[in-house]
């Protein structure tokens, strides 16, 4: 294991994954080299089928399914190639939950995530050539695109970040974080977005995912907040060392969209995915290949479902890419996210059209405008009714239009999007 300083700016900032009691894990001494990474995403699964019996015949339908799609080409996405109809295109809401200044991680570190994701989930990932010569042939563009959400669930521009203020200073795998009932925040319509939590997880736990065939009420993924986003693409943020690339992201929307770790789960375990070589259990650190087991050529540890540091993991498989795609096939567990209007932004006059007081007018116009929307969003210009633009009448960064200068008259107001406009009469006095 590569030996690494621990980080004391996560540690003050953003609780680092510590030393925690995450079971079957060998954890590391203070001082002894980085903590292991730590998913929750199959102690989640267990108690979710403890508490509901039916989320098994659920996740066995969703088996079953991907099964189908894979064996019959006719069946998936566009029928040919996964490529031929262009990438899946998810919406995503981000909900950063913070107790301190310090998780109250910015909006560009928020976006170096997205960034992060459309790399590796799309083989755009820089890294992906270091995969050995034996498995290169197997790295996978998976085709599944995310965009920040511009649409919230009824209707109003967002930019897909919600900043929320909590009395909760830690958070575990009991899912309160997706409760605004309980300090967390509500998820978004899990049939339409993405849900991505950031927030102070604790346990030593990295992140964790919910499998497709869970409620929906708790779907999506929760990442620690100083494991969100790269350091390499934005540097001034909050990273916890070791897990500052990004990838936590990566492993836990993949198990999002269906991927087992690499292991199986198992000493020797089957991950449901045919091209990754069986292996006895979870690779930490940077391992240098091949190391052997399960009589395999050597473990795939630089698989993004693997346990390894950010910098040593890099890539999907093609039977990987294939599962998860199959959720996007007719009658997949993730279908609807293909009809999600969740990454359009809505017509900035369809909803509700700007409008403006007063009329008449003697020193400046201003601007109603729509739930969500900002002034910079429309031009304002002023035309006499002979159609001649007016320059006295001057638009504003703060939404009103200046027209003290114009003569005593009626005047045409026209407001537009760049692909809508609406003219309104006004009468200046
Ligand atoms: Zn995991």
């Amino acid at each position: 294991m590569k030996k690494l300083y621990a980080s004391a700016l996560a540690l003050a900032a953003c609780a680092a994954p510590f030393f925690a009691q995450a079971q079957a894990l060998r954890l590391a001494a203070p001082g002894e080299g980085p903590t292991p990474r730590a998913c929750g995403t199959m102690e989640v699964l267990a108690a979710q089928l403890a508490a509901d019996p039916a989320q098994a015949q659920r996740m066995a339908a969703i088996e079953a399914h991907a099964r189908r799609v894979q064996a019959d080409r006719s069946l998936q996405r566009g029928q040919t190639t996964l490529a031929a109809t262009g990438p899946v295109i998810i919406p995503v809401v981000v909900h950063v939950l913070y107790n301190t200044a310090a998780q109250n991680i910015s909006d560009a570190q928020v976006q170096s995530q997205l960034d992060v994701l459309n790399e590796d989930f799309r083989k755009l990932n820089a890294d992906y050539t270091k995969t050995p010569a034996l498995y290169a042939g197997l790295v996978a563009d998976a085709n599944v695109q995310f965009v920040l959400a511009k649409r919230t669930p009824t209707g109003a521009a967002t930019n897909g970040i919600i900043h929320k203020q909590t009395k909760v200073s830690s958070w575990s795998t009991n899912d309160a974080v997706k409760n605004s009932k309980r300090g967390g925040d509500d998820a978004w319509d899990a049939t339409k977005y993405l849900n991505l939590w950031a927030c102070n997880l604790g346990q030593g736990l990295l992140g964790y995912a919910q499998f497709p065939g869970g409620s929906a009420s708790t779907d999506g993924v929760v990442i620690l907040c100083s494991a969100f986003g790269s350091r390499a693409k934005y540097a001034a943020g909050t990273y916890t060392s070791t897990y500052d690339r990004g990838r936590t992201a990566t492993h836990e929307v993949g198990h999002w969209l269906n991927l087992r770790h690499i292991w199986g789960d198992a000493s020797c375990g089957n991950d449901q995915v045919s091209d990754t070589p069986t292996q006895q259990t979870a690779n930490y650190g940077c391992p240098t290949f091949p190391h052997a087991t399960c009589s395999n050529q050597g473990d795939m540890s630089m698989n993004y479902m693997d346990y390894t540091d950010d910098a040593c993991m890099y890539m999907f498989s093609t039977g990987q890419s294939a599962r998860m795609n199959a959720l996007f096939a007719s009658g997949g567990a993730r279908a609807s996210l293909l009809t999600s209007a969740g990454g359009t932004a809505p017509s900035l006059m369809a909803a509700a059209a700007p409008s403006f007081y007063p009329n008449p007018a003697t020193d400046q116009l201003t601007l109603n405008l729509p739930d969500g929307a900002t002034a910079g969003q429309y031009s304002v210009h002023v035309y006499d009714l002979r159609g001649r633009e007016m320059p006295q009448a001057r638009y504003t960064s703060g939404g009103q239009v200046q027209v003290s200068d114009l003569p005593n008259g009626m005047y045409l107001l026209s407001i537009g999007t760049g692909t809508e406009v609406v003219r309104q009469h006004f009468e200046k006095q």
